[in-house]
């Protein structure tokens, strides 16, 4: 049986969906639920790894018929999953050398048919000095106005995304410092 609830959470790099998913996850399990946390870059890195690529920074870089492949097998592979609940951390765009790919083009909706979305966002200064002190990522380099932009384009990828499935999109705001609050407006937003 596929899982009941499968929460797609995206949020631009550094915005803290990550932090976030694995505080979420703490409590459910502390509950007694099967949860799952799917990053949707693993899955596809996994695929990747096939094919001699071994640096979830450089997916982005390979040409979108690749990607979307990798995309593709990651996505059945995740839709497969069986547990209560499964939350899959993603972006819903990504910075590729033709422009913004959609994280979750129509044909990866058909195959994880979502049940809700979560777009996470922060002020962009936040978000900026988030990147800059994580020296485990290799993150680009970027201006305040691109994040800005990127934070509008979010909201129009997964606008879309909720008119393709029929299912809704909460919004939160992961505040500076308060990641428990993030977690706990989520929770009780999605009834989990
Ligand atoms: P990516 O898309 O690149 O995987 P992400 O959205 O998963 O990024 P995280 O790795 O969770 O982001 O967080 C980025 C950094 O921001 C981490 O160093 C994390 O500790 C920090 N962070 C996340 N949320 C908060 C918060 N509410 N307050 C302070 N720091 C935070
Ligand atoms: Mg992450």
């Amino acid at each position: 049986m596929v899982a009941a609830k499968r929460i797609v959470m995206v949020g631009i790099p550094g915005v803290g969906k990550t932090s976030l998913v694995n505080v979420i996850v703490e409590r459910i399990r502390a509950s007694g639920r099967t949860i799952q946390v799917k990053s949707f870059g693993s899955a596809m890195l996994e695929e990747a790894e096939r094919i001699g690529i071994h640096d979830r920074d450089a997916l982005r870089c390979l040409p979108t018929n690749e990607q979307e492949d990798l995309q593709r097998t990651a996505a059945e592979r995740i839709a497969a999953e069986e547990c209560d609940i499964v939350i899959i951390d993603t972006h819903a765009f990504i910075s590729t050398t033709s422009g913004y790919y959609p994280g979750l083009p129509e044909n990866i909706l058909h195959i994880i048919k979502p049940t809700n979305y979560v777009s996470v966002s922060a002020k962009p200064e936040e978000i900026y000095n988030r990147r800059m002190n994580d020296p485990t990522r290799h993150r680009d380099m970027v201006t305040m106005n691109v994040i800005k932009q990127e934070m509008d384009l979010q909201a129009a990828m997964i606008s879309a995304c909720s008119v393709v499935s029929g299912s809704p999109v909460k919004p939160v705001v992961n505040r500076e410092g308060r990641l428990d609050e993030t977690a706990n407006d989520v929770i009780r937003a999605l009834g989990l």
